[in-house]
This record gives structure tokens, sequence and C-alpha cells, in this order.
């Protein structure tokens, strides 16, 4: 075991500061990683407040961050998927059994034994495994993607979670040219879906909370921004779209998107409120309408997201922080001030 520099939360309530953590000596088939970067999740701050206790309580000291990327620095003697020297990343998860049905259909994220990469039960180190908001990490290479060469590596951390979480549910509801996709919530994860529906060739419309990101909405892809506290720009697009990706970290009003939905159309949520939405079914009824959920996305498709980024040159667009900023950059989140992701240069750790 070693030790490595990070940031924690020691309690719901604490701000983030300087700390170190145990991690574990690399394995055979362990990669041992520099984090250069890593990406602020509002999943981080869902954790770190936990405000996700019902489902997945908190254990602290809570170090999160699962938008890594960095340079690797050792690799045990069975790893062949990678090098030291290679630019990777790892996302959300470090662990699965590999051996399940989900595992062996390549989504890992639904297998039972999964290990997420902070806050899941740690074999290795600690009692809890610890995130990305952190100078290194150890990782089985089966968790480690390669980031293609072209990519801005502080640009594509957020591709690593808020990336793989939109393209995921895009593909897999088979979203292409001649649909009409919507995008709820133009932050994180949402900027990440315009930019995909677009590449896809969809006809991609914005809904927003917040008319001032209009021009960025469309710099980004968008065809259209849709107010979505104005009824009257609401109506106009009511019974339209084949298919909308809900990226919403807040309480909001699912029916009225299930309004905006064409029949058999259907509503992802990939946004994960703390408290449960209320579901008008006649809503559905009429229309054979459905609404589903999508989590991440599994490790092949994470590298195939990683490749067409590479190919279609398309990473996140990012304010890039030392981690000092860290519980500033998580006050502007909760009042939708980012532009569009935040991510944490971790050189600035060293001043720790
Ligand atoms: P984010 O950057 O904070 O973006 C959320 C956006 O939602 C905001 O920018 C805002 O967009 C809109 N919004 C915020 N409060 C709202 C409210 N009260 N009513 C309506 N709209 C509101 O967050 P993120 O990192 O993209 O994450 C979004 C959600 O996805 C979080 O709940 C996160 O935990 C979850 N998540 C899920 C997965 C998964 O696998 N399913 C993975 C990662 C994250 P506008 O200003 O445009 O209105
Ligand atoms: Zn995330």
């Amino acid at each position: 075991m070693y030790n490595a520099k990070a940031y924690s939360a020691s309690s719901p309530t604490s701000q983030l500061t300087s700390t170190t953590i145990p991690r574990r000596d690399p394995g055979e088939r362990d990669v041992q990683i520099e984090i250069l970067f890593c990406g602020v999740c509002h999943s981080d701050l869902h954790t770190v407040r936990d405000e996700w206790k019902d489902v997945m309580p908190a254990v602290y000291q809570c170090v999160p961050g699962h938008e890594i990327v960095g340079r690797v620095t050792s690799i045990g003697s069975a790893v062949t998927k990678v090098k030291v020297g290679d630019s990777v990343g790892v996302g959300c998860m470090v662990g699965a059994d590999l051996t399940c049905p989900q595992c062996q259909k390549h989504m890992e994220q639904f297998c039972p034994n999964v290990t997420l990469t902070y806050n899941s039960p740690d074999k290795g180190a600690g009692p809890v495994t610890y995130g990305g908001y952190s100078d290194s990490i150890v990782v089985d290479e089966h968790f480690v993607l390669r980031v293609p060469e072209n990519l801005d590596l502080a640009a594509a951390a957020p591709l690593l979670c808020a990336g793989i979480t939109t393209y995921s549910p895009l593909r897999h509801w088979g979203v292409t040219k001649g649909k009409k996709v919507g995008v709820v919530g133009l932050g994180g994860l949402g900027h990440m879906g315009v930019k995909f529906a677009h590449a896809l060739g969809a006809h991609t419309v914005v809904f927003s909370t917040s008319p001032n990101k209009r021009d960025d909405a469309f710099r980004l892809g968008a065809d259209e921004l849709v107010v979505s506290t104005d009824a009257a720009e609401m109506a106009k697009h009511a019974g339209s779209f084949d298919f909308i990706l809900d990226c919403v970290s807040a309480e909001h009003d699912l029916n009225a998107y299930i309004h905006m939905l064409a029949i058999d159309g259907n509503l992802t949520m990939v946004g994960a409120p703390e408290k449960p939405l209320p579901l008008g079914i006649f809503g559905l009824l009429f229309g054979r309408k459905s609404v589903s959920g999508s989590m991440i996305g599994g490790i092949k498709e994470t590298q195939e997201m990683l490749d067409f980024c590479g190919e279609h040159n398309i990473t996140s667009d990012v304010e890039i922080i030392p981690i000092q900023k860290i519980n500033e950059a998580y006050e502007r989140m909760l009042k939708s001030d980012v532009k569009y992701r935040f991510s944490i240069d971790m050189a600035s750790l060293k001043a720790e």
C-alpha cells in the first residue's frame, strides 16, 4: 500500500479538504495511473452531500471523481491493454465479476458485483473505493480506457461519465438522421447529449431553464432551444419527439416532457434527482409512450464512444479549475452556472 494525495469530505455538510488516502500496490492485472485531470460530475455532489442515502449511502471520508484521465506510470506483469506513458481514462467503474450474464453482454454497469470508482466496498486498500480527486489511482486493466491521441486531455476527462452516459441511451434508442431528439437540461451531461445527437444526425432541441444558454446551445450543435418555463414555446412542440434524454439533476415536471413525445416516443432519464418524480400514467397510455432509465455504459461501449469522439473530434467544453476551487465549483453547479463541465487540473494538488 502507498499513500496518495486527495481531496475528501468527512460528512455530508463538510467542505472538501486536502487529505491522504491509501492505494493498493499494483497487482499483476493492475495499471497505476498518474491522474492529470478529473471532471466534476453532479453525481459527485449528490454523493458527497449524501443526497442518494436511500439507494447508495455515502461512506466518509468520501473522495469523489469518476471522470479520470491520466498517464500510465506502471503496469503489472499480466497487463496487455496499455503500456507505461499511455494516455488513459477511468470512468465510473473499477471492478465487476466479468463472468455474470450482464458482464458477458458487455454491461458491467449492471453486474451484481460491480465496484464503482468511489464509495463502493473495496477489497483493496480502503473500506471503500476512493475516486479521482487524487494524484494517482490503481485500476484493473479491464476498466482502463484508451484516450485517442488527438483529444485534449482536460476536455476528454468528462467523456468518461458525461460522455458515455449520454452516448449509450442515444445509441440504444436508435437516434439517427431523421429523428427529432430533445435534451433536457444543458449542463455537463446535457451538453454532451447535444453534441452526440447532432453528430448522429438528429434534429436536436434543447429544453432549458436558462434562456442565456441559447447561443451556446446552437454552437454545441442544437437546432433549437426551448425555454421550458415558457408555456407557449413548449406548446409548439407537443407530441413531436421520437426521443427525449432528460439530464436534470433536480426535481422537475416529467409529465411536461411526456406530453412532448410522439406516438411510441421514449423519454429516458439519466438525471438522478434526490426525490421521486410524479408520473401521470394517462400521459403514457395515450400514445403508447415509455419512460426508461439508463446508467453510464459498459466498458466496450465506453471505448467505442471514445473512439467515436476521436474520429469526430468531440470533447467536453470545460472550465479548468485547481482542486482548491472545488467547493466553489459545487455551489456554481447548483446554480446551473457551469459552461459546461469543470475539469480539475490535478497538478494543483502538488501545492497541498
Ligand atoms: P449539471 O451539470 O449540474 O447539469 C444539470 C442541468 O439541469 C443544469 O445545468 C440545468 O440546465 C438543469 N437543471 C438544474 N436544476 C434544475 C431544475 N430545478 N429544474 C429544471 N432544470 C434544472 O449536472 P450533470 O453532471 O449533467 O448531471 C445531471 C444529472 O445526471 C445528475 O442528477 C447526475 O447525478 C446524473 N447522472 C446520472 C448518470 C447515469 O449514469 N444515469 C451519470 C452521470 C450523472 P438548464 O440551465 O439548461 O436548465
Ligand atoms: Zn458522473
